[in-house]
C-alpha cells in the first residue's frame, strides 16, 4: 500500500486540500473560474448552489478525474498537504487513491460479492494484501461506513442484492478501503430515501471527525447537519461558475454577506 502513496506525505493525520485559482474547461467552454477554497483537515466542507454552476466539475478537478473527459482542461493548483497533485511525478492512480470519490448513484460492481466490492480498489491499483489483512480491511471499512452489522453474515453474497442505501454505504466502504486522505461525495444521498439519507449523514459526520470530506449537496438542511464549512457556487448567465461566498456553515446560513447567497439559502432559487 505504502509504495503507491505519494512520498513524504503523512497518511495518518487528516489532510488539508486547497484549490488555488482553479479554472476548468470542456473544450473551449470555460465552466468554472477563479475558484479558491481551503478544505480543512478533519472537517466536512459542503458545496452548495444551483444546477450547472460547476460543483461536480470542481469536485472532479480535485481528484484528477476531470482530465479523463476528452477535451477537458484545467488551470490552477490543487494542494494536498501543500503538494500540487498536478505536479509532474504524481501518478494519477495514486492521487485518486488518496482522494476518493463517491457518486450520486450507488455503483457497486454487480457481479462481485460484498467483500470483493470493498477491496475492488486494491485490485485496480495492483496492491497485494494477505488474506488476513484483507479480512481486517473489509471489516474495518464496512464498520466505518456503518454497514458491517447488516452484512457481516453474507459477505460473499452479491453487492447488488443490497438496498439502495446499503449499496451507497458499500461504495463508501470501497472508497475507505483505499485509506484515502480525502473523501469527495457528489450528492451521495439524492437517490436515497430519508431513512437511508439520515444513516449516511451520521456516517459522514462520524468520518468527518478524522477525515477531510467535501460534499456536494442540493439539500440545504443536509449541508447544515453535516458540514462545518460551506461554499456557495453560482454561475451568472453566460459566465463560468465560481464561489460567490464561503464561510463557516453557521455563518453562511444565518448571516450571509452576499444577497445572492441570502436568496439561495432562504430557498429563493435553484
Ligand atoms: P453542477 O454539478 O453544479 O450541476 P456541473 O459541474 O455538472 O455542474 O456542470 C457545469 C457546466 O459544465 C454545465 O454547464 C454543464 O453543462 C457543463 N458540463 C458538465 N459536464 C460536461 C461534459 N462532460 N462536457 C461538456 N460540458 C459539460
Ligand atoms: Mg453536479
Amino acid at each position: 500500500m505504502t509504495s503507491t502513496m505519494i512520498e513524504g506525505s503523512p497518511v495518518t493525520a487528516a489532510a488539508s486540500l486547497e484549490a488555488v485559482d482553479v479554472a476548468a474547461w470542456f473544450g473551449s467552454s470555460l465552466v468554472i473560474d477563479n475558484v479558491n477554497l481551503r478544505m480543512q483537515p478533519a472537517t466536512v466542507t459542503a458545496l452548495i448552489g444551483p444546477s450547472g454552476c460547476g460543483k461536480s466539475t470542481f469536485l472532479r478537478v480535485l481528484n484528477r478525474m476531470h482530465e479523463a473527459v476528452p477535451g477537458a482542461q484545467m488551470a490552477g493548483e490543487v494542494l494536498l498537504n501543500g503538494e500540487d497533485i498536478y505536479a509532474p511525478g504524481h501518478r494519477v492512480t495514486s492521487v485518486r487513491q488518496r482522494i476518493g470519490i463517491v457518486f450520486q448513484k450507488p455503483n457497486p460492481f454487480p457481479a462481485m460479492s460484498i467483500a470483493d466490492n470493498v477491496t475492488a480498489g486494491l485490485v485496480l491499483t495492483g496492491t497485494r494484501i494477505s488474506r488476513h489483512d484483507r479480512e481486517t480491511l473489509v471489516e474495518e471499512s464496512l464498520t466505518r461506513a456503518g454497514l458491517w452489522n447488516e452484512v457481516k453474515d453474507r459477505l460473499e453474497t452479491s453487492g447488488s442484492a443490497l438496498s439502495g442505501g446499503q449499496q451507497q454505504r458499500l461504495c463508501i466502504a470501497r472508497a475507505l478501503a483505499n485509506k484515502p486522505d480525502v473523501l469527495l461525495m457528489d450528492e451521495p444521498c439524492s437517490a436515497l430515501d430519508p431513512m437511508s439519507t439520515r444513516w449516511i449523514e451520521d456516517t459522514i459526520r462520524e468520518l468527518g471527525k478524522t477525515m477531510t470530506i467535501v460534499i456536494v449537496t442540493h439539500n440545504l438542511a443536509q449541508a447544515v447537519r453535516v458540514s462545518q464549512w460551506s461554499a456557495f457556487f453560482l454561475a451568472e448567465p453566460g459566465e463560468p461558475g465560481g464561489i460567490v461566498e464561503q464561510g463557516s456553515t453557521d455563518q453562511l446560513f444565518s448571516a450571509p454577506q452576499d444577497p445572492r447567497t441570502a436568496d439561495y439559502v432562504s430557498g429563493g432559487f435553484g
